[in-house]
């Protein structure tokens, strides 16, 4: 069977991650979560110290990217998770505090370039499903199949919060939504690759929507286009 090329683009806590990985699964194609690419690249800035409360040193993250390696890894149940550096940091990365800074950092080009760069080697040649922000603009515009997402901003940052409660961050709903916003509005307003519904995606507005109905919708539109019916 021919295997297609899958971009999910959308907004913070739209749910990218989830359905691509659903549909990754049930395709057995390889699943790229971009955004753990950008989330990776913080970590690392933090834990050298070249971005703190005090301020953000671009120049010094950019000259380290050389010694950046990132790398997804399998775990015992089959997900994918991000290695920086040879270490799993797939939990370090979805902190509050992680999401405060990615957004500046995702601004700077030497760090897209080298993101970019990876991001389409890992889904040459195969059937991928890549979720992010410019996946469908920039990364694979010639992709069979881009889904642009959306949900209105209160449901997004009520189900991020609750996520971040479950892994037993000390947050309030007001920060979570403020970060969700703040997040929104540099993405989309950033000169590289902001964040921007590609002419040819399909739209998709789950503020209503339960994980389940979506997944079929979509799941059908992906073996539509497999079998070249739309
Ligand atoms: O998808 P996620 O929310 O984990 O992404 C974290 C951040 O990484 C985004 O808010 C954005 O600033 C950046 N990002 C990006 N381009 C992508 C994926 C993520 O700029 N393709």
């Amino acid at each position: 069977m021919r295997t297609i090329t899958i971009a999910i683009d959308g907004f913070s806590s739209t749910g990218k991650s989830t359905l691509g990985r659903q549909l990754a699964n049930y395709l057995d194609y390889v699943f790229v979560d971009s955004g753990a690419m950008y989330r990776a690249v913080t970590l690392y800035g933090l834990q050298k110290g070249f971005i703190s409360e005090t301020g953000f040193d671009s120049e010094k993250l950019i000259a380290s990217l050389t010694d950046i390696s990132l790398e997804f890894v399998n775990n015992s149940e089959g997900i994918a998770e991000i290695h920086l550096n040879g270490e799993n940091v797939e939990k370090e990365i979805r902190t509050l505090e992680i999401s405060e800074y990615v957004s500046p950092v995702a601004t700077l080009s030497e760090v897209r370039k080298k993101l970019v760069e990876l991001q389409r080697k890992l889904g040459e040649g195969r059937g991928v499903v890549m979720d992010g922000r410019d996946i469908g603009t920039v990364v694979m515009p010639n992709a069979d199949l881009k889904i642009f997402m959306n949900a209105s901003r209160e449901v997004r940052a009520q189900r991020r919060y609750k996520e971040l409660l479950n892994r037993g961050e000390n947050i309030s709903y007001e920060e979570v939504l403020e970060n969700v916003t703040e997040r929104d509005n540099i993405d989309s307003t950033r000169q590289l690759s902001p964040l921007k519904q590609a002419d040819d995606a399909i739209v998709v507005d789950n503020s209503e929507m339960n994980i389940s109905d979506q997944f079929h919708m979509i799941l059908q539109l992906a073996k539509d286009r497999i079998a070249g019916r739309i």
